[in-house]
């Protein structure tokens, strides 16, 4: 194993698949950045709770005592995972567009929200009254057309928002120097960390992020939990997200008018909530702690640069980047190949190789289409609609890569 100490293992690596002609080979999962695999010690996790599985909060028995302790000390780690401030919220909620949605849900009428039009479509379409930035040309250039934007916009509350790292090219935004701009024009900052936390420290204090968002599936656990994690007052301020059982501390005789919880995890978690998905969730969280960064991101990195330099070695590939090498990136590699539709070239890549990639505009249409168009006029005529996306994480080796580039390669040879 690439990792020290912990060896963090994930569900489902190398599982046999079928190829179009019947044969069977190990599966290749280059899908990491749709959902990752789940982690063994996530499965582990979810059999320890299973026997005290019962509902929280409300129950009084010796399980929901239990259960109601796994859960809130689950939202400690998240906090602890996030390095969010103690007087911070911590919202569960069903994934990270669930948490973009609300907090645009909370943000004060007559907010400011600037976004940029790269965004993945849970962040770029959430918000009533919106300045949309075009693709800025470089890091730098995001930051100044940022503070621009909130220099010229209207008095009142101003939120800049923005991804952590991009679910199409991987490129790390400049986290830091955003929430300096934004703090300066005396705007907060909201961050989509649905590709950055299962490959990076995020630290929300000492970067000087006021919200940050993202799902437990990109995360090595089960579909069903996400985040909002950030400032209260304007949590504690708006209505709740869901109205029902758990957001209210009293109703009135006709059920007619209720009295809604002040803290806004109760507020903004009504219903029964996902408690095995959020304990799965801080288990993944635990894990990757505990693993430590250092090992996780040196094995990405040298597999990024192993399937980067092996893509650019294919003609006719061209990957799909907005700032080249200007900024650090994830394992995210997304190309078009000359003579191929993205779709075929990805049902090819798993029919006949075994390999799981995704293609199409990734949820990101102003993105992609800004990123094909700037490599059309390159001289790339193909994969004008959609690119294949290529994403991977902890179960991923050397073998893995070089499968795929060999079978882009004997792919790309037969146009
Ligand atoms: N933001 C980014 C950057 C993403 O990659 C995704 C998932 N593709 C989302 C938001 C939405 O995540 P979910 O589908 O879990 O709500």
């Amino acid at each position: 194993s690439p990792f020290a100490g912990l060896t963090p293992s994930v569900i489902g690596t190398d599982a046999p698949v079928p190829l179009d002609d019947g044969r069977q080979v190990p599966y290749a999962n280059f899908d990491y950045a749709a959902s990752a695999p789940c982690l063994e010690a996530v499965r582990e996790a979810i059999s320890e709770a299973l026997p005290y599985y019962s509902s929280v909060h409300r129950g009084a028995g010796y399980a929901s005592q239990v259960t109601t302790a796994a859960y809130e000390k689950a939202r400690e780690t998240v906090r602890g995972f996030l390095g969010a401030r103690r007087r911070s919220s911590v919202v569960f909620t069903r994934n990270t567009t669930d948490a973009m949605n609300l907090l645009a849900h909370c943000v004060p009428s007559g907010t400011t929200v600037v976004v940029f039009e790269t965004e993945h479509h849970a962040t770029l379409l959430p918000w009533r009254r919106a300045v949309r930035l075009p693709a800025p040309s470089s890091p730098t250039e995001a930051v100044a057309a940022a503070g621009r934007a909130l220099a010229e916009s209207p008095a009142g509350p101003r939120l800049l928002v923005v991804t952590a790292a991009s679910n199409v090219t991987g490129e790390v935004w400049p986290l830091a120097e955003l929430a300096a701009v934004a703090r300066a024009h005396g705007a907060r900052i909201a961050v989509d960390a649905a590709q950055l936390v299962p490959h990076r420290r995020l630290d929300m204090t000492a970067l000087g992020l006021d919200y940050v968002a993202f799902s437990g599936h990109k995360l090595y656990a089960p579909f069903g939990a996400g985040v909002l994690a950030g400032r209260s007052d304007w949590l504690r301020a708006a209505g709740p997200y869901l109205k029902g059982g758990g957001a209210t501390s009293s109703v009135d005789e006709h059920g007619d008018r209720a009295h809604w919880h002040a803290d806004p995890e109760a507020r903004h978690e009504a219903g029964t909530p996902n408690v095995l998905g959020v304990l799965a969730l801080a288990a993944a969280c635990e894990t990757l702690t505990a693993t430590g960064w250092t090992p996780l991101v040196e094995h990405e990195e040298r597999l990024l640069a192993r399937l980067r330099s092996g893509l650019a070695g294919i003609p006719g590939v061209r990957e799909l980047t907005l700032w080249g090498d200007r900024s650090p990136r994830v394992g995210i590699v997304s190309f078009v190949v000359r003579g191929w539709e993205a779709r075929d070239l990805a049902l090819a890549l798993s029919g006949r190789f075994g390999i799981g990639v995704r293609d199409g505009k990734f949820c990101a249409h102003p993105f992609v289409r800004h990123l094909l168009d700037a490599s059309v006029s390159e001289g790339c005529e193909d994969g004008r609609n959609s690119a294949v996306r290529a994403s991977f994480g902890i179960g991923t080796t050397e073998a893995h890569v070089d499968r795929l580039i060999d079978a882009v390669a004997s792919l790309a040879r037969a146009r």
